[in-house]
């Protein structure tokens, strides 16, 4: 286990998979609104549209859909992210499935990410008042098993040849890391603004209710004894057999590092 860094990582593509609108806006949008400003290319995969996230009877799930699938667009849109994809599978039936990772393989060799992010599906449960959504932890499953190793196999759902997609080796894996298990910090006191914003274009979950206190306060615990007022906290995992090619070496330590290193290094 590395000591966790401030990174300064920027990538040039990267995909974000998630259950539902508004997980992103919750999670990672900070990062993305800063990667967008650093110049990155982003995109969005929704496997839901939270349709059954509306908590009326009166409306259907076609209904919810109708009105999330805008939402979470106006909300991408808004920190610079075009480009939406929902795959449209059942909210509150989400299951890590063969067709899930094969449609997921599509998406990330479509788009050749040099980043993913993604959930953590190994967290059940946070603190003494939350369980985790499933359908979060079977995204991130199947995001994690579409990313690693099953994208980056040549012979492995090869009758995506037929759309004109080829093996793709993502480089790094950036797991939300809202405990202990956080190994780098993205510093997003310049985006945060962005990001709470951003999660008020989800009109059908906040209603009245401002998000700023809850997100500020959790970001502000992410940055806690970092040179940094806001952060997001990730897991990383680094393919290094992945490295982008014709690509500058991205630089992911912190300048504490970099000064640490001995002469002539
Ligand atoms: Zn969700």
């Amino acid at each position: 286990m590395t000591n966790p860094v401030n990174s300064t990582y920027v990538p040039k593509r990267v995909m974000v998979i998630v259950a539902h609108p508004d997980d992103i806006e919750f999670g990672c949008a900070g990062t993305i609104a800063r990667w967008v400003r650093q110049g990155a290319e982003a995109c969005y995969v929704l496997c839901t549209s939270g349709d059954v996230g509306i908590l009326d009877p009166n409306i259907t799930r076609e209904q919810a859909a109708a009105i999330r699938e805008p939402e979470q667009i106006a909300a991408a849109k808004h920190i610079g992210v075009n480009n939406v994809v929902f795959l449209q599978e059942p909210d509150g039936m989400l299951e890590p499935t063969m067709a899930l990772r094969k449609r997921l393989v599509r998406e990330i060799r479509r788009f050749q990410p040099d980043t993913l992010i993604t959930g953590n599906p190994q967290t059940l449960w946070a603190g003494d008042g939350y369980i985790n959504h499933p359908d979060h932890r079977a995204a991130a499953t199947a995001a994690i098993d579409a990313v690693f190793p099953a994208a980056g196999m040549p012979t492995l759902f090869k009758e995506l040849e037929a759309e004109g997609l080829t093996a793709h080796k993502t480089y790094k894996v950036y797991v939300e890391a809202w405990d202990n298990s956080a190994t780098t910090f993205v510093n997003i006191t310049d985006t945060i603004d962005l990001k709470i914003e951003a999660l008020k274009f989800h009109k059908s979950q906040m209603q009245d209710w401002d998000p700023a206190p809850f997100i500020r306060e959790r970001a502000a615990e992410a940055a806690k004894g970092k040179e940094m007022a806001y952060a997001e906290a990730y897991r990383v995992i680094t393919f290094d057999d992945a490295l982008p090619k014709e690509e500058p070496q991205p630089q992911s330590t912190s300048a504490e590092q970099v000064q640490a290193a001995p002469e002539g290094a």
